[in-house]
């Protein structure tokens, strides 16, 4: 391993000679890596740079953004789209999957390019924006269609969007009465806190209800920047939901889990889901059982608070949807309490 620079780097590093030079990969690694550059985009903000640890080959925010030689290793159950986006695609960012709800991409670029990410072989590179007139159609199909009830902004990362532009979008939605609810989900609190300035935050101002998704996978990430952005869309009023990723060697240990989910509640974001990975192509170094998964949600609930609880998701690979995944916690036997123990429940007259 190489030393650590004396200054952290200040640029967004975009390619493994650029991550070698920063020291957080050995030169030696940078032919190999530059393989899997070529084929998924490589992005790490210098916060989350400099909150990894080079000395420590088992670092929880190294393994979530360093690209790493297994990415190329294809097993027989990856698959590029593998929630099934395509299917569900009416018009170019446009997600249909449920009547209810609809999700908007309007861009594909993100401050970090996280190894995990199931849309990796939509993001980065090329068409990266919606242009005008393909945004125009996505609203004219929200419009079209009075079932829906909530827009889900997604991308890529939408707060990468330049303030005018989401200004230009909230107001669109705004104009569209059937829309109640729009709801962000973004990894900018986390990755490029600095983003959320006042600029922003006005951007954001809509007379409909408006929330957050954060998305973040370990308490580290969580750093006084962070928090501070954090702090700043609660106090415009905007409610913050936790979303999180269950990931080999980055957070499934009981103690990871909860500390991230402590974490966010401490920064007023309500957990919402954790996800099991998704098999998004060259992503199998991340996956783990999904008993292991309910074990360690059943070791949350017997520990921490109730807020600290999201819900285990699994998005259905093939399109048809998120489920909860468990655990669940009565059977025939009876009811399990926080501590592992059964009780009879209903009682024969209720069942
Ligand atoms: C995940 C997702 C949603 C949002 O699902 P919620 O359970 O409401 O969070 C909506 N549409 C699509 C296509 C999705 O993949």
């Amino acid at each position: 391993m190489t030393d650590r620079p004396a200054s952290p780097p200040r640029r967004t590093l975009r390619s493994p000679a650029a991550l070698a030079e920063a020291g957080l990969i050995p030169p030696e690694t940078v032919a190999a890596l530059d393989r899997v550059a070529a084929r998924f985009s490589v992005a790490v903000t210098p916060l989350l740079a400099d909150l990894m640890d080079p000395a420590d080959p088992a670092d929880p925010i190294a393994r979530q953004f360093l690209p790493d030689a297994r990415e190329l290793e294809d097993a027989p159950e990856d698959h590029p789209d593998p929630i099934g986006d395509q299917r569900f695609s009416p018009v170019k960012g446009i997600v249909h999957r449920y009547p209810d709800r609809v999700l908007l991409t309007p861009l594909r670029h993100c401050p970090v390019y996280c190894r995990f990410c199931f849309r990796r072989e939509t993001v980065g590179g090329g068409e990266a924006v919606l242009s005008e007139a393909e945004l125009a159609a996505a609203l004219d199909y929200i419009r079209a269609h009075e079932s829906v009830w909530e827009v889900v902004i997604t991308g890529g990362d939408p707060l990468m969007l330049p303030p005018a532009r989401l200004a230009g979008l909230m107001a669109a939605l705004e104009a569209i009465p059937h829309v109640a609810v729009i709801r962000l989900h973004s990894r900018v609190p986390i990755s490029d806190p600095a983003r959320i300035d006042t600029a922003l935050l006005a951007a954001l101002a809509t007379e409909k209800a408006l929330w957050l998704a954060v998305h973040c996978n370990h308490a580290r990430e969580l750093t006084a920047a962070a928090e501070t952005a954090l702090r700043r869309l609660s106090l415009a009023g905007i409610p913050l939901l936790g979303q999180t990723v269950l990931l080999k060697g980055v957070n499934d240990d009981a103690a990871s889990l909860e500390a991230v989910m402590r974490a966010l509640v401490k920064n007023r974001v309500k957990p919402y889901y954790l996800h099991h990975p998704d098999l998004a192509p060259g992503t199998g170094h991340f996956r783990l059982p999904i008993v292991r998964g309910q074990a360690l949600m059943r070791h949350l609930r017997g520990r921490a608070s109730g807020l600290c609880q999201p819900s285990y998701i699994l998005d259905i690979p093939g399109g048809h949807g998120k489920s909860p995944i468990g655990p669940t916690y009565l059977s025939d036997q009876g009811i399990e309490d926080w501590q592992g123990q059964i009780h009879p429940y209903p009682p024969p007259q209720l069942r």
